[in-house]
């Protein structure tokens, strides 16, 4: 059980992975960006889920079916007043944010962009952001423009203005940069997009870890996360549509659960949410996300928020007394991750040095070929905190960091 008093210790002792050992020494998992470590309470959900409740979904008369099904469709409801949606409805199940954003370049894209068109993304998008749209692209003939960033890795909202004319026909924007941490000025694009009767998604990915989103209030038309980012199982994530929008896409894929009535001659679609899922769900992985966001909602938002932003203040200040130390990303808003690179070091010989140290970060382009190449490097060594870490454990990071570059300088 989730220990109620919110103390670290208490906290960390709720996710049994913390307390790991690699090469003798105690873990220190900095690599949150990339996932969510998962409390026992996820465990738990799941391993309930499959001792007493497991049977499919939706189709079935018996008992457990219908137990599973009340399961399924509680943890939508839990995902739905986690984003604030409007509708319970407008909540459909998906592997994760990439997943999301394909369902959405493949129906809604399909279906009503043609050729000449413009799709705005930004030039901090994970590749999740970019390649679907390019594929929209190839087939139909739309064109895909790029919100420049500035240096300090903001937008340039100067660049966003000019480039949304009415020729844009979809904008879809990171709302926090993985690779940087920046957090982007979604609600003023959302805004200046809904002026022209464009409609935005938003990649959630890194968002929903960090802070409540309430769809409502920034009143976009589409919303993707992945549960494992938030705490959650991997395997399932999450599409937030506007009703309005959703209701006038085509289905994603074709299968069982989606359907009214199959003819030979044709087939009419069920409703929401079930037209956008195929197939029997990720029964077990919906009712661990549920649990999940139960978890984050008795630890406290505030509380979340508050450690992380402890976490990354410290973290600065000790980082920037390493001189060798470059910092990428330093936009005034930003979640609690910190991009960087040891001058004249590659970032994997960082990344394996603080590996034998124990100390798991995550190297590379982080799925940002772009716009490492805007920054004109390969990739970062890259510490992302989650409201589970500790003074103690960025003070090993430092640590690390001054042996690496002692050894590699
Ligand atoms: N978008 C962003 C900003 C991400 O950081 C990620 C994953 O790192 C994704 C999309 C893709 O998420 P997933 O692989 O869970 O679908």
């Amino acid at each position: 059980m989730i220990i109620p008093i919110k103390t670290i210790d208490g906290i960390r002792a709720d996710f049994p992975i913390l307390n790991e050992k690699v090469y003798g020494k105690s873990w220190v998992y900095f690599d949150n960006a990339a996932s969510g470590q998962k409390p026992k309470a996820v465990i738990q959900a799941i391993t309930e889920y499959y001792e007493h409740t497991h049977s499919n979904v939706h189709r079935g008369v018996h008992y457990m079916s219908q137990r599973a099904t009340d399961k399924f469709e509680h943890a939508r409801k839990r995902v739905a007043q986690f984003l604030n949606a409007a509708e319970t409805h407008e909540i459909i199940w998906t592997t994760g944010a990439t997943e999301g954003i394909n369902l959405v370049a493949a129906t809604y894209g399909r279906k009503f962009l043609k050729a000449g068109d413009e799709i705005l993304i930004s030039g901090m998008e994970h590749h999740a952001n970019i390649v679907p749209w390019q594929m929209l692209c190839e087939e139909k003939g739309c064109i895909l423009k790029v919100i420049p960033m500035l240096d300090n890795g903001t937008l340039d909202m100067q660049a966003f203005d000019s480039l949304l004319s009415e020729k844009t026909r979809f904008v879809s924007v990171a709302y926090v940069s993985n690779a940087l941490g920046t957090i982007n000025p979604v609600k003023e694009i959302i805004q200046k997009a809904h002026a022209l009767r464009i409609p935005v998604l938003l990649d959630g990915a890194q968002a929903s870890c960090h802070f409540l989103v309430d769809v409502q209030e920034l009143d976009c038309d589409f919303y993707v996360f992945s549960g494992h980012k938030v705490f959650g199982p991997t395997g399932i994530g999450v599409l937030y549509g506007k009703s309005e929008l959703l209701d006038i896409m085509p289905p994603y894929k074709g299968g069982g659960e989606m359907i009214e009535t199959v003819t030979f001659e044709k087939t009419t679609y069920a409703g929401l949410p079930f037209k956008f899922e195929a197939g029997t769900p990720d029964i077990a992985n919906a009712v661990g996300l549920g649990a999940g966001i139960d978890y984050l909602e008795e630890i406290g938002w505030d509380f979340i928020q508050k450690q992380e932003d402890l976490l990354f203040q410290y973290a600065m200040e000790e980082i920037k007394k390493l001189k060798e130390v470059i910092l990428y990303g330093t936009a005034p808003e930003k979640v609690s991750v910190i991009s960087f690179l040891i001058d004249g070091v590659h970032p994997y010989d960082v990344g394996t040095i603080l590996d034998k140290m124990g100390i798991a970060v995550r190297t590379g382009h982080h799925c940002t070929q772009p716009l490492m190449a805007r920054l004109g490097i390969p990739g970062t060594v890259r510490a992302s905190f989650a409201f589970y870490n500790t003074k103690e454990e960025i003070d090993r990071l430092i640590e690390g960091l001054k042996k690496a570059i002692k050894m590699l300088r």
